[in-house]
């Protein structure tokens, strides 16, 4: 018998590898930060044993879900400025809060509650672009969570981050430099959009993220303003822009993608770039509907994301997904587009793809990192059960979750944060709102 540090046990569990299989009695055993067996618990238990086993009755274990694309510090800006357009939105009153409050300090604090909220809804991973992401790299770590962090990057300057473009590419080498190789950050460059980086900044972005082998993110065709700035600025509009420049790559994730023409979808598949669709921001934006089922069947790689929580108004993956299944059926008059297999396929193994990780996480195989979540099955609006994919993307809610491990360690426990002090984080939240609110 091989001991090792736990053993999570489930009446289901979903691996999310080749023919999505569900594991009836199944088990994981972890041992340091990785999933060292797979199978039936009978099986598991011949070989291994350990002190710590999680789980058990009624629960389901899967792969920690994964949130390709937010603003985790823009969390204290949650429902400050609802029911209006994307610009308006943003330049009339995000821009502004921002340029005020947004610190190193105001992103510490922030991040704290992104992250509490996040890994009680079961997402272990999240991407990220925004400034000071050197604290949020040290935030994750002292909270345990998986992390994407693209360092922001536009044309002008903002506030004492960058006084010209010149400092952005400063503090993303410096980023990637601290940071690559880390068990729980990949450092990653984030030029923002077409409406507010240059294609000098964005191939300066491409470079820097070849020469280190980090990935790039960024917005990408997100509304009609969007798409008829670029074309009234380059002639076309925003994929084919970036295509034409030379950025486009599979190092690429890009988010929103929602005014596509078939041919800039050719052009997505072609290049290999993976998308984060972000639903239920662009639904409260107003700014339409991603064309997913033409993406997927083109055979481009797209995830979830959620946005940042002042356009969402949440942080949760398992929102998306039910919102998305659902839409997206409406939308093509096609009851069988995006079911519940994909939904959850898309919100771990894909978001894993978006960012190279493939290999690291997103499902559960002998070799990967153990970032798992058990949910509890024994709830009202989750009996009886005939199909445990159909019940997390349409019925599990957030609080039905009680057990998060991230790199193997138990993050989540009970429901609860086992290494930051909710309260606190929530108390704090408060006190930045209100001084928010008295500007
Ligand atoms: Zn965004």
């Amino acid at each position: 018998m091989e001991k090792v540090d736990y053993i999570l046990r489930a009446d289901h569990l979903l691996t999310m590898e080749d023919g999505l299989p569900v594991i009836s009695d199944g088990a994981v055993a972890v041992h340091g930060a990785d999933i060292r067996a797979v199978g039936t618990f009978d099986t598991i238990s011949e070989q291994y044993s350990s002190e710590n086993i999680l789980g058990g009755k009624d629960t389901v274990l899967m792969p920690g879900l994964i949130n390709t694309h937010t603003h985790a510090a823009m969390v204290y800006f949650r429902g400050l400025a609802d029911d209006m357009p994307l610009q308006d939105w943003l330049e009339k009153h995000i821009w502004p809060v921002e340029m005020k409050w947004l610190t190193a300090e105001f992103v510490d604090d922030a991040i704290e509650l992104a992250c509490v909220e996040m890994l009680k809804s079961g997402v272990t991973t999240y991407a990220d672009q925004y400034f000071y992401q050197d604290i949020a790299a040290s935030k994750l770590v002292q909270i345990g969570m998986r992390g994407v962090l693209g360092s922001g990057v536009i044309d002008f300057p903002w506030k004492d981050v960058a006084q010209s473009p010149e400092d952005y590419f400063i503090k993303a080498e410096a980023l990637i430099k601290e940071w690559k190789g880390s068990e729980l950050v990949t450092p990653c460059v984030a030029p923002h959009a077409t409406y507010t980086c240059s294609p000098k900044n964005y191939m300066r972005a491409k470079e820097l993220a070849d020469s280190h082998d980090v990935p790039l993110h960024t917005h990408l065709a997100e509304t009609q303003f969007e798409v008829a700035e670029c074309k009234k600025r380059f002639g076309k509009s925003p994929v084919e822009h970036l295509h034409d420049i030379g950025f486009l790559s599979e190092r690429v994730s890009a988010a929103h993608c929602v005014w596509l023409t078939d041919k800039e979808i050719e052009i997505l598949s072609e290049k290999k770039v993976g998308v984060a669709h972000c639903i239920e921001s662009n639904l409260k934006l107003a700014s339409g509907i991603a064309p997913v089922p033409k993406l997927l069947n083109a055979g481009v790689n797209v995830a979830f994301g959620t946005d940042g929580a002042a356009s969402n108004n949440d942080l949760s993956i398992l929102g998306e997904m039910a919102t998305a299944a659902k839409i997206h059926k409406a939308a093509s008059l096609d009851a069988t587009v995006l079911d519940s297999k994909t939904a959850l396929l898309m919100a771990t193994k894909n978001g894993a793809g978006l960012f190279g990780l493939e290999n690291k996480i997103g499902s559960i195989k002998v070799g990967k990192k153990a970032d798992l979540v058990l949910a509890d099955l024994n709830k009202p609006h989750l009996v009886p059960l005939y199909d445990v994919y159909s019940h997390i993307t349409y019925s599990m809610r957030p609080s039905d979750i009680h057990t998060v491990m991230v790199n193997g360690k138990v993050v989540v426990d009970n429901g609860r944060l086992t290494t930051i002090d909710e309260n606190e984080v929530l108390a704090k939240a408060k006190i930045w709102s209100n001084k928010i609110k008295a500007t």
